[in-house]
């Protein structure tokens, strides 16, 4: 799937966490990086993919790219899958730790759910695509939902410009105004 997708997949599903979930009180910094970091973990596993966004944007980006690729074991490979999601939720849980006296006002808790949340639904809207996720590893198969290949989605074609990320367009706007009132509390009670 393209970034572009898993973005607005990831801001999908945090959400519709969000939404679901007793609300918590945050600071305006907090959810403004938190909403960041569950972008960031929406195209993140894709770094195991030389030519993703993520690498095109930097200078080195190529070299670099190249070198986690090799170091995940390609594309599809060991960030795409159930290890991937402990691995990468730690590394992300040291970073923030690591931040959290530059920044001590950041509930660095709340943004670690959000990045992990975008993770996750990555994984998941990669499991609808033709190529499918491993996601059990070391087990080296591939799941795709429906089981049958040919009735899965191309990355970047018709289906997922139009119907999917389409899909995703409306389904928001169906879930804030579902929530219409709850969406609303969140922004005026709840991030301070
Ligand atoms: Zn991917």
């Amino acid at each position: 799937m393209t970034g572009r997708t898993h973005d607005l997949a990831a801001f999908t599903a945090l959400g519709l966490v969000v939404l679901s979930h007793p609300l918590e009180n945050v600071t305006l910094s907090t959810a403004i990086v938190a909403v960041v970091a569950n972008m960031i973990g929406g195209i993140a596993p894709d770094i195991d993919q030389p030519t993703a966004p993520f690498w095109r944007n930097l200078p080195i980006g190529g070299i670099a790219g190249r070198t986690i690729a090799k170091l995940l074991g390609g594309h599809r490979f060991l960030s795409h899958s159930i290890i991937g999601i402990f691995l990468f939720g730690l590394g992300a849980h040291y970073l923030l730790d690591l931040l959290h006296p530059s920044f001590p006002k950041l509930n660095m808790q709340i943004i670690w759910w959000a990045f992990m949340i975008g993770f996750i639904s990555h994984l998941i809207m990669d499991t609808i695509t033709r190529e499918g996720v491993p996601w059990l590893l070391p087990i080296p198969i591939k799941f795709g939902i429906p089981p049958l290949k040919v009735f899965r989605i191309e990355t970047g074609g018709f289906m997922e410009r139009f119907v999917i990320f389409t899909g995703l367009l409306l389904f928001n706007g169906y879930l804030y105004f579902a929530n219409y009132s709850k969406f609303i509390d969140i922004l005026k009670n709840h991030i301070k």
